[in-house]
């Protein structure tokens, strides 16, 4: 039974006043990371003047017809972090199958849609030529200075082999290692990206802000996709981005968000590209769930079903991973080494 306060002893009258400081400090320190709330960015958005609204349905029917869109793959960088960092190692989906916490390989991509009459896109960006200047504080911090990280190939490098300038660049969503490689992109070029994904404000895009404010600089209004607005938002709606059924825009809010997937209907078949929805293969083939992201009214693994209701419901979808090849594209791709090339993943 709790006594009373004024029977306390001096024993439990400390232990009472060393909770209240705690509640207080809590609630102070709650306060604060609240107060501090900050943006993705202070970039300006603005409506993305492309895209048609549709829905799943006509998505899924398009993949019928035949694909001209030209799809690559390209590695930008690797590190190596461990497991924890990606996957909820206290979940009940990986407590019943005893993962440990090891080291996982992991990899920066960007994507390469070349458009027979519209030009040349990039879903997400790479990394660019001046990245350990760019990085802000906090990137370099608690992330160059404590992970083992190697560029393979800088946006830049990427462009003046080509000679391709994109006509745009779609994001999945606008943390460093899908954005940074912007900077070595002309100003000019159209970004686009979710809706709410550039200035939904909250304490952690401190990590991110100045990196993204310093890649920005320069741009343009970013172009935000439009599902609608609260009830008006269809649970189907998605984004027939050049109006032709060749590329999509997915909402998959979770990780961020205003986190984008999206499904190309390429020549050599239908492609969806997720984002960090799910950064590993064990997240995404083991059904491992990752944390939440920082609004916690959207949950994360959410989006992974429903991607994957997508991709059984559609059939013959390639998947694209946040940082990981999938096992099927992991094996091609020791085959690959063995025989001549034909994977379409560039280093
Ligand atoms: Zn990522």
């Amino acid at each position: 039974m709790t006594q009373p306060t004024s029977q306390r002893s001096p024993g439990d009258k400390l232990q009472f006043l060393a909770m209240k400081f705690h509640v207080l400090v809590g609630c102070l320190t709650l306060g604060l990371l609240t107060a501090c709330a900050v943006p993705m960015t202070d970039h300006a958005v603005e409506p993305a003047e492309l895209g048609t609204l549709s829905d799943r349905g006509a998505m899924i029917q398009s993949l019928g017809k035949p694909g001209v869109v030209e799809f690559e793959k390209i590695v930008a960088a690797r590190w190596v972090a461990p497991r924890s960092g990606f996957i909820d190692l206290e979940s009940e989906a990986a407590l019943s199958t005893d993962l440990e916490d090891v080291d996982e390989n992991l990899t920066i991509f960007f994507y390469v849609l070349r458009h027979p009459e519209h030009g040349t896109f990039l879903i997400d960006a790479g990394i660019p030529d001046d990245f350990e200047n760019l990085a802000g504080f906090f990137i370099r911090k608690f992330f160059l200075e404590q992970v083992p990280f190697e560029v393979v190939k800088k946006t830049g490098d990427w462009m003046s082999e080509t000679g391709e300038k994109p006509a745009g660049v779609f994001l999945t969503h606008m943390h460093f290692d899908h954005i940074s490689g912007l900077a070595d992109l002309d100003s000019s070029t159209p970004i686009y990206l979710g809706q709410k994904e550039a200035h939904n404000a909250h304490w952690s895009h401190i990590i991110f802000k100045g990196t993204n404010e310093a890649v920005l600089d320069g741009f343009g209004a970013l172009r935000e996709w439009s599902f609608g607005e609260g009830e008006d938002q269809s649970a189907d709606a998605v984004i027939d981005i050049l109006g032709d059924g060749s590329i999509w825009a997915i909402p998959a809010s979770g990780h961020t968000p205003g986190s984008i997937a999206y499904l190309v209907n390429s020549a050599n078949g239908a492609h969806l590209i997720i984002g960090d929805a799910a950064h590993t293969r064990i997240g995404w083939e083991e059904n491992i769930p990752q944390f939440g992201g920082p609004d916690i009214s959207i949950p994360a693994q959410a989006s992974v079903v429903r991607l994957k209701d997508l991709v059984n419901s559609a059939g013959q979808i390639e998947v694209h991973l946040g940082h990981q090849l999938t096992a099927s594209q992991a094996m091609s791709s020791i085959d690959s080494q063995r025989r001549p090339r034909q994977s379409n993943i560039i280093e």
